[in-house]
């Protein structure tokens, strides 16, 4: 496995922004990724984890430390058991295509969205009110510290809307297996169809390129919000088209999209810097007009602090930072 250094990772994340990484390698094997950890320990570095780049935001001064993307791709498919065993390079939609050729359907209500299986396993990718927990049955994943292999199973991972135990950083994915539902070749038609119209129908509503998806997330149950006739709204999607920003609010070169207003999209020569900039003045128009604060599902790579506003920030942000930014 060869490692690099000074790698870019501009081209290896969706914005297309960020610097570089100060090692860097892509481990195509459960073996080459305990030599990583092992080169990782011997040489005292941090470790972070890169897939496709699809829900990241890294850093202009790049990523101190080691950056694994495993390219761990091998899929096995168990037809006539309804399993399907991926690795945690693959695309989350080579898997949905392959599956549906082999006659297994579910996975397919998430078509359309970018990321590998280590990546849509972390976040627990979620499309409307499916989730991908419903679908993993057990995973292979690798102690950071030890390096060890461990088959979990997914009480393991603790999933919850845009939550799984992989985000302690303690451990990675390795390969995932879903339990799919065999049906017969005409059925798989129907099931190729829908895929194929989700695609279709996330082309028109949302942008397919230098964004992260939804950069804020949705409020969880537990978070108290103002009721809004008589309502309580999750969906954070409804507070920015309330605040009028739809490809309306830019800074610098990051811009807020004019098909979705939770969806924030970077111009050539856009700098990480400007998306912070964007996503803080777009946290503190929320702030302002409903008294919460937006949460990013986007996630921090490289960064020494946490770059958006907390809550205990927004009052001195308020009194300190210009949500009339440029
Ligand atoms: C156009 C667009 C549309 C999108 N639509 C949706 C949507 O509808 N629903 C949805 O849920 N998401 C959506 N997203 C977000 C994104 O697709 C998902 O979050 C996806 O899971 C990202 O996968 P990735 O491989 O690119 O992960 P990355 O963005 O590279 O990484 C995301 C996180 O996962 C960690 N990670 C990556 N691999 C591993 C591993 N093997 N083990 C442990 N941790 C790992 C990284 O460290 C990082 O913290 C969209 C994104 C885009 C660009």
């Amino acid at each position: 496995m060869k490692i690099m250094h000074n790698a870019p990772l501009n081209d290896k994340n969706w914005f297309q922004t960020g610097g570089c990484a100060q090692h860097f390698a892509q481990p195509t094997t459960a073996q080459e990724f305990v030599q990583a950890l092992t080169f990782a320990r011997q040489e005292q570095l941090s470790i972070t984890l890169l897939g496709q780049g699809a829900n990241v935001l890294i850093s202009d001064q790049g990523i101190v430390g080691f950056v694994i993307q495993p390219q761990i791709n091998h899929l096995i498919i168990d037809r006539a058991q309804g399993l399907v065993t991926a690795g945690a390079g693959l695309g989350m939609q080579e898997v949905i295509d392959a599956a549906l050729d082999q006659g297994l359907h579910g996975l397919e209500d998430f078509s359309g969205i970018p990321g590998s299986i280590g990546g849509c396993v972390y976040i627990n990718i979620h499309y409307f009110e499916y989730l991908l927990s419903d679908f993993l049955v057990y995973a292979q994943v690798i102690n950071r510290a030890t390096g060890a292999l461990e088959t979990v199973d997914k009480s393991w991972f603790g999933f919850g809307y845009n939550e799984s135990a992989l985000q302690s950083g303690d451990y990675y994915l390795v390969e995932g297996t879903f339990k799919l539902s065999p049906v017969s070749s005409e059925q798989a038609w129907y099931h190729k169809g829908r895929r194929d119209e989700i695609v279709r129908h996330r082309a028109k509503r949302y942008p397919l390129a230098r964004t992260c998806g939804s950069f804020f997330r949705n409020f969880r149950d537990h978070e108290s919000l103002p009721l809004i006739a008589g309502k309580r709204v999750p969906f954070v999607a409804y507070y920015l088209d309330k605040i009028g920003v739809k490809g309306a609010l830019q800074v610098g070169g990051a811009v807020v999209s004019y098909q979705h207003a939770n969806m924030l999209v970077t111009q050539q020569g856009a700098s990480s810097n400007d998306v912070i900039m964007l996503a803080r003045t777009m946290q503190m128009r929320v702030f302002e007009a409903f008294g919460v604060l937006i949460e990013p599902e986007c996630q921090f790579l490289g960064f020494s602090d946490y770059p958006l506003l907390k809550p205990d920030h927004v009052k001195f942000a308020r009194d300190n930072f210009s949500s009339t930014a440029p």
